[in-house]
């Protein structure tokens, strides 16, 4: 595989490679990498992370252990609101260092595509310095970050009883000056009880429609929602899905919404059920899988543990599992003309594991055997 300026230019065996007159006469300049007995992947895509905020949610942790529910621990003033305080009160540069951290700890695993969302904020002010932490922590890191406003992850207190008040302040302030700022690119709202109705999330993906911004959002992980009045807003992907019914797996089967897994939540939320995979796949619905990462319900940066957890809790194949972290994050993002797969044209982004054989990926879990990564054409190694 031969990379020039951030691109894939030429795939093959080497000594077609040799061939090319330009690579004969220049083959000084370039640095060779001898990936000989190892399995060499697109880099991974993962298409769904909350890598904004500052403390980890010990306390949360704890009283899950003990047997509280996720609504127990929200309303015992734990869950998503005990985030906003960290960051709140954070200066940019804080929120930036620990979305940088978590990007290098996602590379380190062989993820090289991450996209990142606020929503620990919800003040226009505080998502608005989200996002600005995305974007600075962004500019320090090779690979590519696609950011996405989660203003409408939860009503934060101040507003309860007035969701709806809360829902024009995303509408009216939080999009249109993340839009004026090219701070975003997708916007996603958490579709949930205990979080934003259906009627609420219509609304905010009609605002996003207006300022060009295209939609994506949480549905089904805690109880199920009609999908049929979204589909009209073209999601990029709906993410969670643990429960669903037929007619929609059968209505999304024949869109190019992906439906996006996280089962990093399942299991460090202790859950006996995972969301329905083989029901997706079987359908036709392309699956893409993620970490989830944040510090309430999936504390993981690791693209190859949500893998492992597809393959044993969701029956997934090991092939369909690297896809699903690749090629099918890339369309979830609608990325896929430049990331999820090596292919001349599309960026140079790779992740290099020494393994044998790629159903070690997933097999080996909770190590590491990513050794290397190119992201966008800059070769990084940790030993
Ligand atoms: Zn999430």
């Amino acid at each position: 595989m031969l990379c020039l300026g951030g691109k894939i230019v030429s795939v093959g065996k080497t000594k077609d490679a040799l061939r090319d007159p330009w690579l004969r006469k220049n083959r000084r300049q370039v640095i060779e990498i001898d990936c000989t007995g190892k399995v060499i992947l697109p880099g991974f895509v993962d298409s769904h992370t909350h890598p904004v905020f500052v403390n980890p949610r010990l306390v949360d942790f704890e009283k899950r252990i003990e047997g509280a529910s996720y609504e127990e621990i929200a309303q015992a003033g734990g869950g998503i609101r005990s985030s906003l305080d960290g960051v709140r009160k954070a200066g940019k540069g804080l929120l930036a260092a620990k979305v940088l951290s978590a990007l290098h700890d996602m590379e380190a695993h062989g993820t090289t595509t991450v996209e990142a969302k606020s929503g620990y904020g919800l003040t226009v002010e505080s998502e608005l310095k989200s996002l600005e932490a995305i974007r600075d922590a962004a500019s320090g890191w090779p690979g590519t970050v696609v950011p996405t406003l989660l203003g409408a992850h939860v009503v934060p207190r101040e507003f309860e009883g007035r969701s709806q008040k809360y829902v024009e302040t995303v509408c009216k302030e939080m999009i249109p000056r993340a839009t004026r700022r090219k701070l975003a690119r997708f916007v996603d709202v958490f579709c949930d009880k205990g979080a934003f109705t259906a009627d609420e999330t219509e609304q905010i993906f009609e605002a996003s429609a207006l300022y060009g911004l295209e939609v994506r959002a949480h549905m089904g992980q805690l109880s199920e929602t009609s999908l049929w009045p979204f589909l009209r807003f073209n999601p990029a992907s709906l993410d969670h899905m643990d429960h669903v019914s037929d007619d929609d797996i059968a209505q999304l089967a024949k869109r190019d919404t992906v439906a996006t897994l996280v089962p990093g939540a399942n299991y460090f939320l202790g859950l006996k059920d995972y969301p329905p995979a083989r029901k997706f796949i079987d359908a036709g619905v392309p699956v893409a899988l993620a970490t989830d990462y944040n510090p309430g319900t999936s504390p993981t940066m690791s693209m190859p543990m949500a893998m492992s957890l597809a393959c044993t809790q969701m029956k997934m194949a090991p092939e369909e599992a690297i896809a699903a972290g690749t090629i099918n994050g890339a369309w979830a993002l609608r990325l896929a003309d430049r990331k999820g797969s090596i292919e001349c044209g599309k960026d140079a982004d790779l992740a290099v594991f020494a393994v044998d054989d790629y159903r070690e990926i997933p097999y080996w879990f909770g190590v590491n055997r990513c050794e290397l990564r190119v992201l966008n054409g800059t070769v990084q190694a940790f030993s």
